[in-house]
């Protein structure tokens, strides 16, 4: 019998979200996605000295610009909730003392002191079988003592009893079966009175029996504590709904010596996050995907393939494309290098697709900002100046550079291309150029290109010397798409503007005799 898939992406609020974290979230929602599963955001948030402002609000931003979409979370509620967990301590409370009530979790009184003091006195401490007996807790002291303890306000904790030699068994469907002996494990603690809550152990896999998770999909870093997981399933009774485990492997700094660290990004110059954020403590910012121009598809598409392949070489794959291909048998088990350059051409690709509209929605504020009044041109302007020349740039931000002369005539004139291609005769060019552009009904390539061309010809011109001085003229340097879409686009009347403020402000750069 196939078991509904539920999967959690389960992050905790202590800072923004790492790229990292995104192929988590990412990975687990294709899965759930495909098998027509749930997806569930829950925020792990009982650790509440590492709360930072703000984190929750980022994941669930972060997640939503990417267009991974969560079925049941803090916002979206669902059946099991609440989905943090600071708002779940009774049941923390109740799962602890059910483990404390079957003899497999006890209480512990022994000082931060008392714990160093112990370490300094035996070599490689643990607190584990072979120690508990010489610590102060519940299985060295009287039901009475314990009592008159709790009762007094003593600080405690409650930590899980390891059976020693056992052969622990860890499944994961990338790694296979993977068996640990118990008395490598330390007796973990569960619950600390001291803020009421529990640790991340139990808070995880109390929420993932309670809330039906399928399957446990997440980053590497969390294997060590898999065989804990699985005792603690034990304990509680619950192996046989046991997730199973899915370990992703680490995202290395784009070398492969290490794990990927934000101050690779630095370093290198790409983003580590997904979104800009704003540190509340230090007023630090960190750069984000989306603000240096990404598109969300285009972070999709790179971060799926960080350690998945679809069998095949194909590259471009919609979320959709990406559901359909997603699985285990091809995620790799090595750490996949972070080819920041490859999530460049991705971004390419996807401005290349995406369509002129969408686009000009993201370009209009970065034209504005950079001195255009946007508010003299029509939507169906902005798109087609877009369009001619969105299949140059990696990212929206560059479309500034490169669309800018539609929206701001030039007014200087790069003084290379002005040696290059301005001289004496130009200006008496340029104006019989106006002559012969202002009988044409309109500046199409159709229209336009072959009367400009005949003219060329049949004045035995130099064409690279004619068509250069006019780029110049209309863009400000000789770059830009084909001329006659950039007249078309235009239009007529600008054409012949810019031709003549060119005749009149450009100073041929030749030596005056
Ligand atoms: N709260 C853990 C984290 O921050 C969850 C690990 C897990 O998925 O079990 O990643």
């Amino acid at each position: 019998m196939s078991r509904e898939v539920r999967v959690r992406f389960a992050p905790s609020p202590t800072g923004p979200l790492h790229i990292g974290g995104v192929r988590t979230a990412l990975y687990n929602y294709l899965f759930a996605r495909q098998n027509g599963g749930k997806m569930i955001l829950r925020i792990e948030d009982t650790d509440s000295r590492r709360f930072v402002p703000g984190a929750e609000e980022y994941i669930n931003e972060a997640l939503h610009w990417l267009g991974i979409e969560i079925d049941e979370g803090v916002r979206e509620g669902g059946p099991y909730g609440p989905y943090k967990q600071s708002e779940r301590r009774d049941i923390y409370r109740e799962h602890v003392q059910m483990l404390i009530d079957a003899g497999r979790a006890y209480y512990a009184f022994d000082t931060p002191e008392e714990l160093d003091a112990k370490r300094a006195e035996v070599s490689n401490f643990q607190y584990d079988a072979s120690t508990r007996g010489q610590m102060r807790n519940s299985l060295t002291m009287s039901a009475d003592e314990v009592k008159a303890l709790i009762d007094g306000g003593t600080p405690w904790v409650v930590r899980f009893k390891i059976e020693p030699g056992r052969d622990v068994e860890v499944n994961d469907l990338l790694r296979g079966r993977v068996v640990i002996k118990s008395d490598i494990l330390d007796d973990k603690v569960l619950y600390k009175s001291s803020d009421d809550l529990p640790t991340y152990h139990l808070a995880n896999i109390v929420d993932d029996h309670l809330m039906k998770v399928s399957h446990v999909i997440r980053g590497e870093e969390w294997l060590p504590s898999a065989p804990l997981h699985v005792l603690l399933y034990e304990a509680f009774g619950w192996s046989d709904t046991a997730p199973e485990f899915v370990h992703l492997p680490l995202l290395l700094k784009p070398d492969g010596k290490g794990k990927l660290s934000k101050r690779d990004g630095d370093r290198l110059g790409f983003p580590v996050f997904p979104l800009e954020w704003h540190d509340p403590s230090s007023g630090d910012i960190s750069s984000g995907y989306r603000e240096s121009g990404y598109l969300p598809q285009a972070v999709v598409n790179f971060l799926a393939l960080l350690g998945w392949n679809p069998g095949d070489d194909t590259e471009v794959m919609s979320m959709q494309d990406l559901i359909d291909k997603f699985s285990f048998a091809h995620c790799s088990r090595s750490g996949a290098k972070f080819a920041f350059e490859k999530g460049k051409w991705f971004n390419h690709i996807y401005i290349e697709q995406t369509d002129d509209a969408t686009l000009a929605a993201l370009f209009k504020p970065l034209m504005q900002a950079a001195g255009a009044d946007m508010s003299r041109y029509d939507d169906a302007y902005i798109c087609r100046a877009i369009a001619s020349v969105k299949s140059r740039v990696n990212f929206v931000k560059e479309l500034v550079d490169q669309a800018g002369f539609y929206f701001i005539a030039p007014t200087t004139y790069s003084a290379k291309d002005i040696k290059k291609r301005w001289s004496a005769e130009t200006p008496a060019l340029m104006l019989r150029l106006c002559e012969i552009l202002e009988g044409l009904p309109q500046l199409s390539a159709e229209v336009a290109e072959p009367v400009v061309m005949e003219w060329i010809k049949s004045n035995d011109l130099h064409m690279g010397n004619v068509m250069n001085a006019f780029r110049l003229a209309l863009v400000g340097e000789c770059k830009g798409p084909h001329i006659f879409e950039i007249t078309d686009i235009i239009g007529k009347d600008e054409t012949l503007r810019r031709l003549h403020a060119a005749v009149d402000n450009i100073k041929p750069d030749e030596p005056t005799v």
